[in-house]
C-alpha cells in the first residue's frame, strides 16, 4: 500500500491550497477527489474579496474585471448605492484557476487522484488508512494525516470524531456570458424574504460575466423557483436576453460559524468542511485561502518535528471568538423575517449615520480572523504574507 505524508480528500479551494502548499515543501502529498477534475462542477459564484486579493497572489489571468459599485436593494426595491474607491471584488474563473492550482500540485510531485469518492478511514500504526471507492474498484493509501477538504458535509470530519456543521444555507444561480455592460462592474443585493430568506438574492457583472443568484434556509423557500423568479426581475437590471446562460451552480453554504474541534492527531478539517464561512456574507474563498494556509504550516510543523500533538494548535477556538458579532448578525438577519422589518431595517441603514455600517459589511475586511505572526511564524515569506 502507498504511504504518503498526507491525503487530501477534497479538490476545492480548500483542498488545492493546502496541497499545494504542502507539495512546494516537499511533503508527500496525495490529494483525491470524487470528481474528474476540479473544473467540473463548480458551486461556488466565485468572488474574492480585497483582502484575498491582496494577501495571495491569485493569477491574474483566473480573475475578472474589479468591481467597485454595491447597490443594496430593500424588499420594495428602495436602493442604497455604495462605491468605494478601490477594487473591492474580482470573480474568479473558477475552473482555470483551480487547474492552474492543481497543475502546481502535480508539478511539485503531489499524486492526484480524480474520480475516486471517499469512502472512510481507520487509525493504523503509520496514521490513518484512507478508502477509496471508484466505480466497483476499491484502492486504499496510508497517511500520516487526513485533510478534510471534503466540504460543507464532511465525511471526514464524522470519520476522524472532529466537529461537524450543523446550520447551512443554500446558494443557486445562473451563469451568463457576453451580456453587454452598461456603465460599470456592479454588484447588486437584494434583500429580499420571499426570494431569499436570511440571506440574499444577487447579480454580479464584470463585463464577461453575469451571476444571478438567490440564497437562503432551505427549509423557508423553493431555491429553484425563486431563482426562476429572479431571473425575471434580472431582466430589468441586465440584458440577460443577449447573453447565453452557460452554468448552473449551487450548493450549501455553512453559516454556523468556524467549528470548535477540526484537528486531532490523525488529521484535520478545512474550508467549509471546518465551517470556515463568514456567518454573515457566507463569503468562504478568503476563509479557504487563510485557513489552508495555517493547516499547512501546522502538518509542516508537526511531521517535521515528529510531534502529532502540535496538530492541537490548530484549533477553532482561535478564530471563534471574533465570529460572535457575525454570528449574533447572522441570528438577526435569520429572524427578520418579515419584508416590512427588513424594510425598515433598510430605511435606517440609508441614514448616513449607518450608511458606514452598510459600507463596512460590503468594504470592510472583516471575512475571517487574521491568524498572528506569533501563531503561524515563518513557513515561507509568501505563505506567511498571505497568512
Ligand atoms: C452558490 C454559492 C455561491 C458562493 N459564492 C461565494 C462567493 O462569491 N465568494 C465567497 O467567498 N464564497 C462563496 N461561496 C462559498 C464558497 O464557495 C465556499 O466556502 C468554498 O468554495 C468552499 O471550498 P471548499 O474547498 O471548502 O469546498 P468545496 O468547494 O465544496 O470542495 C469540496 C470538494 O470535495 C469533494 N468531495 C466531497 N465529498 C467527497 C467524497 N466523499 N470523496 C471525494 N471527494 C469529495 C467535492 O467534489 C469537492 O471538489 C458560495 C457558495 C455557494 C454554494
Amino acid at each position: 500500500m502507498e504511504h504518503f505524508d498526507v491525503v487530501i480528500v477534497g479538490a476545492g479551494l480548500a483542498g488545492l491550497q493546502c496541497a499545494r502548499l504542502l507539495a512546494k515543501e516537499g511533503v508527500r502529498v496525495c490529494l483525491a477527489d470524487r470528481k474528474r477534475s476540479p473544473a467540473e462542477s463548480v458551486h461556488t459564484t466565485g468572488i474574492f474579496v480585497r483582502r484575498s486579493l491582496e494577501d495571495f497572489d491569485l493569477p491574474e489571468d483566473c480573475l475578472g474585471q474589479a468591481v467597485r459599485h454595491v447597490t443594496l436593494y430593500s424588499p420594495a426595491r428602495r436602493s442604497l448605492m455604495l462605491e468605494s474607491t478601490h477594487d473591492e471584488f474580482r470573480i474568479g474563473r473558477m475552473g482555470k484557476l483551480y487547474m492552474r492550482y492543481l497543475d502546481e500540485c502535480v508539478a511539485d510531485g503531489a499524486r492526484w487522484l480524480p474520480y475516486v469518492r471517499y469512502a472512510g478511514c481507520e487509525s493504523d500504526q503509520l496514521g490513518s488508512i484512507v478508502r477509496f471507492e471508484s466505480g466497483q474498484n476499491s484502492l486504499s493509501v496510508s497517511a500520516r494525516y487526513v485533510v478534510g477538504a471534503d466540504g460543507a458535509r464532511s465525511s471526514v470530519a464524522r470519520d476522524l470524531c472532529l466537529d461537524q456543521n450543523s446550520e447551512w444555507i443554500v446558494g443557486v444561480e445562473d451563469v451568463f456570458r457576453n451580456v453587454p455592460l452598461e456603465g460599470e462592474p456592479r454588484f447588486h443585493c437584494f434583500l429580499d424574504p420571499g426570494l431569499a430568506p436570511g440571506y440574499l438574492a444577487w447579480i454580479v457583472q464584470d463585463g464577461e460575466e453575469v451571476h444571478v443568484g438567490v440564497g437562503g434556509y432551505a427549509e423557508r423557500f423553493s431555491p429553484q423557483a425563486a431563482l426562476e423568479e429572479f431571473r425575471i426581475e434580472a431582466a430589468r437590471f441586465v440584458d440577460l436576453s443577449k447573453g447565453e446562460r452557460v452554468e448552473r451552480r449551487g450548493g450549501r453554504i455553512p453559516v454556523g460559524g468556524i467549528l470548535e474541534r477540526i484537528a486531532n492527531e490523525r488529521g484535520l478539517l478545512v474550508g467549509d468542511a471546518a465551517g470556515a464561512v463568514s456567518p454573515l456574507t457566507a463569503g468562504g474563498l478568503d476563509p479557504c485561502l487563510r485557513l489552508s494556509s495555517y493547516a499547512a504550516h501546522t502538518i509542516i510543523e508537526s511531521l517535521s518535528t515528529e510531534n502529532p500533538s502540535l496538530m492541537g494548535n490548530y484549533n477553532g477556538n482561535l478564530f471563534r471568538s471574533r465570529f460572535v458579532s457575525r454570528i449574533w448578525m447572522r441570528r438577526l438577519m435569520s429572524w427578520m423575517g418579515s419584508a416590512a422589518m427588513i424594510e425598515a431595517g433598510c430605511a435606517v441603514a440609508r441614514l448616513p449615520i449607518f450608511k458606514s455600517l452598510a459600507w463596512h459589511v460590503f468594504f470592510g475586511r472583516g471575512s475571517f480572523p487574521d491568524i498572528e505572526q506569533k501563531v503561524a511564524p515563518a513557513l515561507s515569506p509568501r505563505v506567511t504574507t498571505a497568512i
